[in-house]
């Protein structure tokens, strides 16, 4: 079995981790197994940054292998926003009901609707360099949000690649094309190269 460290706190992401690792071999842990449960100052600029910050956090204190993912969506026409921010943007409105709807708002005045999620993934401990994955999911900005399923964004986000809404796919659909499935893949197709896991 190859050990790995999952900076997270959230219980549900573990779980999700668990039962995706798992048939692959690799045995995955949560901070609060090693009573690590304060968490890391996220003040980089880009996604790569912040990723490499959660995983660093750990991975000092531990000597197993470590990932931390980092991820958003960014709009074309407004620079990159929310981006890094996207967490935060829903947060201070109180959840993703009111971000959505100001996103739509925000992009109104402009004919570009164009969007991608992105995550970073940064593996620690493995090579003595981080090792960093990226995955990316182009899409566009919906006029108003549809269906009930998915997080986040998802109500707002149509996948160019799946030619699907991500509010109305399910969960094996997004897992298709998601960025997260993406940068995981490649981090697995990575792990298997290296002869980590079978
Ligand atoms: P993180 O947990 O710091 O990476 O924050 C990512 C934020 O981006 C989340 O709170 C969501 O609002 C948004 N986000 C990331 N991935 C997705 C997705 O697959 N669907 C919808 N929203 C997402």
């Amino acid at each position: 079995m190859f050990d790995l460290l999952i900076a997270t706190n959230n219980d549900h992401k573990i779980k999700e981790y668990k039962e995706m690792f798992s048939p692959l071999g690799i045995n995955v842990h949560s901070p609060k197994e090693f009573n690590i449960t304060d968490e890391a100052i996220e003040n980089g600029k880009t996604f790569e940054e912040n990723s490499l910050i959660k995983a660093k956090h750990l991975a000092d204190r531990v000597k197993m292998a470590v990932i931390a993912d980092d991820s958003g969506l960014c709009v074309d026409a407004l620079q990159g926003f929310p981006g890094i921010y996207s967490a935060r943007f829903a947060k201070e409105r109180g959840g993703n009901g009111k971000a959505n709807l100001d996103l739509i708002e925000l992009l109104k005045r402009h004919d570009d609707k164009d969007a991608e999620f992105v995550c970073v993934i940064t593996l620690l401990n493995v090579e003595n360099e981080p090792v960093v994955f990226k995955g990316v999911c182009k899409g566009k900005i919906l006029p108003a949000p549809v269906g009930e399923g998915g997080f986040g964004y998802d109500p707002i986000f149509y996948s160019y690649e799946g030619k699907v809404n991500f509010g109305e796919a399910s969960s094996e659909i997004k897992n298709k094309f998601s960025h997260r499935a993406k940068a995981l893949g490649q981090l697995v197709k990575y792990l298997k190269d290296k002869k980590l896991i079978n």
